[in-house]
């Protein structure tokens, strides 16, 4: 079994300078498993829903290859609903409601067949729901944990003992120096990698993503689009295809994990193309081929040192 995910299942309404969304499929779980189906690799999303969670929307994640055996869909209760407006920069935004509904006392449970995967995506929960799941699978070769300020703000002893206990955290620029108390990134990187991952993201929104281990450093941007419509997702789409991508090859090393983030972000760019799920929804491989070539052209080189030197 390849990718076991824990994530947010969610209603979305987004509001950006080109329009509104109304009510529409989200959540991190949502975006992170269409990641991992969209490379091919076999995954289940655990997570919960309310009854009013309609069938289409479990019928599309399982027409994507989405093993939805671990989503609960609980009785009398509402699916998580999340509103959130985009300034005109479209790089920052509030968040307008919170509604957790179903979430609220999630406690998941990974199907008795996952219990042993490849890899563990720990999405943005609160960091006891993910540490219930990684108590319930056996040794994966890879725990990679998404978290958010939040967690910070509301539960900064739980989240230290989680992270302590996975290999790769996930985290924006701005949580990197909450978590830390460093403003360089540089130094950000240095202290939370001796708070227990092995290896560490920032994300960086448009401006891509940096990736640290012990002393190196690895940096991917982000396809500059002539278009950003909708950034709600790119960082799940991102983690997942990370993760997802590291299920696939099987191989843990720096540089496969450097390839494991260009694959991340050129899912991510997809994302933000529309509202959403839409646009992760109709690409195609030929689609995913033609963007990671992009990324290839845009920061490759031929300058050659010594001749110039
Ligand atoms: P991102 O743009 O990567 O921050 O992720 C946006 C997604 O996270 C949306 O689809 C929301 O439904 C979901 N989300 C927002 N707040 C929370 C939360 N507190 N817990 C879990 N998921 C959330």
């Amino acid at each position: 079994m390849s990718l076991v995910t824990v994530g947010s299942v969610a209603f979305d309404e987004i509001i950006t300078p080109f329009g509104e969304s109304g009510k529409i499929l989200g959540g991190a779980g949502t975006f992170i498993s269409l990641a991992a189906s969209l490379l091919g690799v076999e995954n289940v999303l655990v997570s919960v829903v309310g009854e009013d969670f309609p069938q289409k929307n479990l019928d599309f994640l399982v027409e994507k290859g989405i093993d939805i055996s671990g989503i609960e869909i609980k009785e009398g209760e509402k699916t998580f609903f999340w509103k959130g407006q985009y300034h005109n920069d479209m790089n920052s935004r509030d968040t307008l409601i919170t509604e957790l509904n179903a979430l609220g006392g999630f406690q998941p449970k990974v199907p008795a067949n996952w219990r042993n995967p490849e890899v563990l995506m720990l999405g943005n929960l609160h960091p006891l729901v993910q540490d219930s799941v990684l108590n319930q699978v056996e040794k994966p070769r890879l725990v990679v944990l998404d978290t958010m300020n939040f967690w910070m703000d509301s539960a900064w002893d739980d989240l230290l003992k989680v992270i302590k206990k996975v290999s790769v955290l996930a985290i924006n620029d701005e949580e990197a120096r909450q978590l830390s108390g460093e403003y360089s990134l540089r130094k950000a990187a240095k202290a939370i990698l001796k708070m227990g991952p092995q290896f560490l993201i920032i994300k960086k929104g448009e401006h891509g993503a940096l990736f640290f281990h012990e002393d190196e450093i690895f940096f991917s941007p982000a396809l500059p689009l002539e278009e950003v419509f909708d950034p709600t997702g790119a960082g799940d789409t991102f983690a997942g295809g990370f993760a997802a991508y590291l299920a696939k090859t099987k191989d843990y090393s720096f540089e496969n994990m450097k390839n494991a983030i260009i694959i991340g972000c050129a899912l991510a760019s997809f994302t933000v193309e529309k509202f959403g799920v839409e646009k992760l929804a109709s690409v195609t491989k030929e689609n995913l081929a033609e963007r990671i070539k992009k990324f290839k052209k845009l920061s490759h080189f031929n300058l050659n040192v010594e001749n110039f030197i």
